[in-house]
């Protein structure tokens, strides 16, 4: 029976190991905690949440509720694992990570065909040497000697330490009546939308950002940054008028409204070719993501704004997917093709953003190994789920820039023909993406690669 190797046992790799041992391959999963420990993460128990406890929304007709129907209907052992365990929580599904980890971990090893192998792996050709597969998901905090071994086959370009992030927000929460479509120095319509402060409302935003909460409660050191620009809350700590004088500036502008150019502007720029969602330019920041909602909703225009994504600045290792992947995860690259064994690539590190992304992730990951391993043809992923459409982005080579994302309604292909009314519109795409999976769930279970009804007295 083939040997796969899977390193990193988080929320990717656990999920990866269990699936591929499930269809009877032998796995050795590679964990270095507790011995070696990470920033972030304070047990040893594979699957542990490093932060939040929530896997967010169970509403069906949101993205994150979509992206749960896919997990629950393929079958994934380390989602099953959330669902007994969760605490009280609104709409969303929040689990007690104790037991949930602890639940995990005993899967793992109890399992027959799963070796658990508590050591920090450092040379990814060395484990292809060894194995008919390897599956890299060690996440946002990959070890530093595997990121060295990892950027020899990715190319130092290609392989990031942070994520410098601003948020994203959608389209159809904004205020129009406030906010205006100009270019600087560009009469009439432009590709930015633009949110104009007054004298007033620039001093409160500031206030307001100087006094939020953030998430690492000191200033990055500018080694830490490298190249990347400074979160919007420093450089209005380095003076408050700083963020008019940059990211801020309102040259080249005229609010239709007042006829003037006003004291300071965001600018907007739309994240997704339909325009479905806009990025907040220049506002990467370390700010708790309640403080983010709270804060960049005293922007005119932004009242109401929904966010499809948070800003974030933290150390964060993950690959340039959609120059590296293919479809199956597998990384592409000239020095990767020499290796003995194929190198799949999961979670974070992949580039998705987020627990139940991640678990999806390794699933994925793992039944395309199968296919692969096996010589059956793995059906192609669709792209009107939501994990689906998560890959399209990820995977496409237009997508310039790539930061890692969870899955949001931002990067799904529009209805056609487009539906107005936001709940309705949620819905039409909840629905459509039940209809995708379960023909892909299907497929499939003709591929042998998921027992017919897997996942069915979950869902
Ligand atoms: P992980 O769960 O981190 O698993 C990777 C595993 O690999 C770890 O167990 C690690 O010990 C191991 N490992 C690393 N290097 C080696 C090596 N060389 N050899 C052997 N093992 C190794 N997402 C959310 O949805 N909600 C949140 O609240 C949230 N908060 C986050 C906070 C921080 C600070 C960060 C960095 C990320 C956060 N994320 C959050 C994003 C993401 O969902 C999580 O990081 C998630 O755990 C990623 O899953 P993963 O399986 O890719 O990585």
């Amino acid at each position: 029976e083939e040997k796969i190797t899977v390193i990193g046992g988080g929320l990717a790799g656990s999920e990866a190991a269990l699936t591929l041992a499930d269809r009877g391959f032998s796995v050795r999963l590679v964990e270095m905690r507790p011995d070696v420990p990470t920033a972030v993460h304070h047990t040893g128990r594979l699957a542990e949440l490093v932060c939040s406890n929530s896997l967010k929304s169970t509403k069906p007709d949101s993205a994150a509720g979509m992206l749960k129907a896919e997990l629950d209907r393929l079958g994934s052992r380390v989602f099953a694992a959330a669902r007994r365990h969760p605490v009280a929580a609104g709409g969303a599904l929040a689990v007690d990570r104790d037991a949930f980890a602890a639940d995990v971990t005993a899967q793992v090893e109890a399992h027959p065909r799963i070796a658990l192998d508590r050591a920090e792996a450092v040379d990814v050709a060395a484990e292809a040497a060894r194995a008919d597969a390897v599956v890299l998901a060690t996440g946002p905090l990959t070890s530093d000697a595997l990121s060295e071994s990892i950027e020899a086959l990715t190319g130092a370009d290609h392989l990031a330490f942070y994520d410098a992030a601003a948020p994203v927000v959608m389209a159809d929460s904004l205020d129009y009546g406030r906010l205006f479509r100009q270019s600087r120095y560009e009469e009439g319509a432009g590709d930015y939308l633009n949110a104009p402060f007054d004298r007033d409302e620039y001093e409160a935003f500031v206030d307001a950002l100087l006094g939020a909460r953030r998430v690492i409660d000191k200033a990055f050191g500018s080694k830490d940054l490298f190249q990347a620009c400074q979160p919007i809350e420093e450089i209005a700590r380095a003076g408050r008028d700083a963020p008019r004088f940059g990211t801020l500036k309102p040259v080249g502008l005229t609010d239709p409204r007042t006829g003037r150019r006003p004291w300071a502007a965001l600018q907007l720029r739309a994240e997704d070719a339909a325009g479905q969602s806009y990025n907040l330019v220049g506002f990467q920041t370390n700010l708790a993501f309640p403080e983010q909602e709270r804060v960049f909703r005293m922007v005119p225009g932004l009242e109401h704004a929904e966010f499809a994504r948070f800003g974030v600045m933290h150390r964060n290792t993950f690959i340039d997917a959609p120059r590296l992947l293919d479809s199956h995860g597998r990384l592409m690259t000239e020095a990767a093709r020499r290796l003995p064994a194929p190198v799949y690539v999961a979670g974070q590190l992949s580039g998705t953003e987020g627990y139940a992304e991640a678990i999806r992730s390794g699933l994925h990951v793992a039944l395309a190994a199968a296919a692969d391993l096996r010589g059956t043809s793995l059906p192609a992923l669709p792209r009107h789920t939501a994990y689906g459409a998560l890959m399209a982005y990820a995977t496409d080579p237009a997508t310039a820039d790539y930061q890692p994302m969870h899955v949001n309604f931002g990067i799904m292909e529009p209805l056609d023909p487009p539906v107005r009314s936001k709940g309705a519109r949620y819905h039409a795409y909840a629905e459509r993406a039940a209809a995708a999976l379960e023909a892909y769930a299907r497929a499939l279970e003709g591929a042998g690669l998921l027992a017919p009804g897997a996942g069915a007295a979950e869902g």
